[in-house]
């Protein structure tokens, strides 16, 4: 049961089937449109105006689709002065109605708990990036790289955002600004910086004359080497991407990669998997970011799932980021502890194409800093002990030198260090029961060519295996030594076939 489960006092999800590690996948399947859309004509439901025309934008308007206590409503209308809601058809028509704990409905409905701080740690800028704004709108903090706010407009507003303060204002502007010009000019006079982040808000909200503006000008920078422009279109309205315009656009200025932001596995529908696709074709390469959230994803089967969709719509999950403490957002927030067990559970447990970075965004601007579980274990002045993700301690030469350790009667990690002993390795792993299995049937397949000429035996591709050869493996179990009888046992009566011309 993951620790959103617990809390919401729900019965537990169906499991998803773990045969030896193997989750089954479910398929993306297209969102149904809730009834009230159900006889949109597709032209229109695949027209992103239509879709940003029919959003959902107040309190009075959700009340038509969810339910709610009157408690909860007169919380979520006084909110509504405070915070903007936008949901999309489309959007809305992932969240299933009838569960109060739908991740979808999480990220886009608001909740009372917006107006609580749970720990009193929370902050309107948690990031402090306004403390580093040169000039309006442009974050300069890491030495090569700046960020860019091109607008406070989004098509679905998040209810953990980091940028609520942004996002939050009311009113948007469509004409270039001065503030604009001074943030394409700070880039220009900046030789040091080489990759710009084109955020907001979500500036594929932008009218194209203005997004155009910053594509535009900011690709167009000689020492500018990477534009990337962050973006949660692709999840939250895909249609907007259905624009070939908009497509040209983006992939014209030739230094785009696009940042997205899927949260969830139910969020890979078709309509988001064509964009992305639409983007890959067009030579924009897609990361994607997630964010820990507390009820949305924060179990590692939902996680795995997640990497798994992104890597068949081939988006790279790039980072995992710890949830900042955000007002209005710090019930989102679990603990760094969840954000490490989910993370041992990814690495080493899948492609490693599928292994986002977890990082936390440290207070006082520090910037983003990586977390992963402890993998070195021990050091010593000839080696490291290094543990991998089924727990095998493995002793690891530091560096190209005779040793320097005179060994000493010792135990366990010590052994590996004083070079003793090269491994630990855990019983019962899968992978050794491989391992073992393939030694014995090259025992079986050994002793079969045995009374046949050793040419014959080299000639089937398998070498093998002199009695006396150490394998690596531990203590052999119950389960392999039966397989490897009835190995072995095949291997005779074929031998005796053989003999007797059967
Ligand atoms: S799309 Fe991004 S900027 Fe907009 S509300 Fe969501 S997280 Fe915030």
């Amino acid at each position: 049961m993951s620790e959103s489960d617990q809390r919401a006092a729900l019965p537990p999800r169906a499991s998803q089937g773990h045969v030896l590690g193997v989750e089954e996948e479910e398929p993306p399947g297209s969102p149904k449109r809730w009834p009230c859309w159900k006889d949109v004509p597709d032209e229109l439901w695949n027209d992103w105006r239509w879709q940003s025309q029919n959003a959902i934008r107040s309190v009075r308007q959700l009340r038509r689709f969810l339910s709610f206590t009157d408690e909860e409503i007169s919380a979520l209308e006084a909110l509504e002065t405070e915070y903007k809601l936008a949901i999309p058809p489309y959007y809305a028509s992932l969240i299933h109605p009838d569960d109060p704990h739908d991740p979808i409905r999480l990220q886009a409905v608001p909740s009372p708990r917006e107006c609580e701080n749970p720990s009193g740690y929370e902050l309107e800028d948690p990031l402090e990036e306004d403390k580093d704004m040169p000039v309006p709108g442009l974050t300069h903090r890491y030495p090569d790289r700046a960020l860019v706010v091109t607008t406070h407009v989004c098509t679905m507003y998040c209810r953990f955002c980091t940028r609520k303060r942004a996002t939050m204002v009311r009113g948007g502007w469509d004409a270039i600004s001065r503030d604009d010009e001074r943030m394409i000019e700070y880039i220009r006079e900046h030789p040091e910086i080489r990759d710009v982040i084109l955020s907001g808000g979500d500036p594929l909200t932008l009218p194209l004359p203005r997004l155009r503006f910053f594509v535009e000008s900011v690709a167009a920078i000689p020492h500018v080497d990477v534009v990337r422009i962050g973006t949660r279109v692709p999840v939250t309205l895909p249609m907007r991407l259905y624009d070939q315009e908009l497509v040209d656009l983006l992939a014209s200025a030739e230094k785009v990669w696009i940042q997205t932001h899927f949260n969830h596995p139910r969020e890979i529908t078709p309509e988001a998997a064509r964009v992305c696709k639409t983007l890959l074709r067009a030579g924009m390469p897609v990361n994607n970011h997630t964010v820990l959230l507390k009820g949305v994803n924060d179990s590692l089967e939902t996680m795995r799932s997640l990497m798994r969709a992104l890597l068949r719509i081939k988006v790279r999950p790039y980072y995992l980021f710890h949830c900042d403490p955000v007002m209005g957002a710090g019930h989102f927030r679990t603990s760094i502890w969840k954000g490490l067990e989910i993370m041992e559970g990814l690495r080493g447990h899948m492609s490693g194409l599928g292994i986002p970075t977890y990082v936390v965004d440290s207070p006082h601007g520090g910037g983003k800093i990586p977390l992963m579980p402890n993998y070195l274990v021990s050091a010593s002045d000839d080696s490291v002990v290094l543990r991998n993700y089924e727990g095998m301690l493995i002793r690891y030469q530091a560096e190209d030198k005779p040793a320097t350790i005179k060994p000493t009667a010792t135990r366990g990690v010590s052994l590996l260090l004083q070079g003793t002993k090269t491994a630990l390795v855990p019983e019962n792993t899968e992978r050794m029961k491989r391992r073992r299995l393939i030694v014995l049937a090259n025992k079986a397949k050994a002793n079969e060519s045995c009374d046949s000429s050793r040419p014959a035996a080299l000639a089937s591709g398998v070498p093998p295996v002199p009695p006396s050869e150490p394998t690596g493996l531990p203590d052999k179990e119950p389960v392999v030594v039966a397989v490897a009888a009835a190995v072995a046992t095949k291997a005779a009566t074929r031998r005796r076939k053989k003999v007797s011309g059967g």
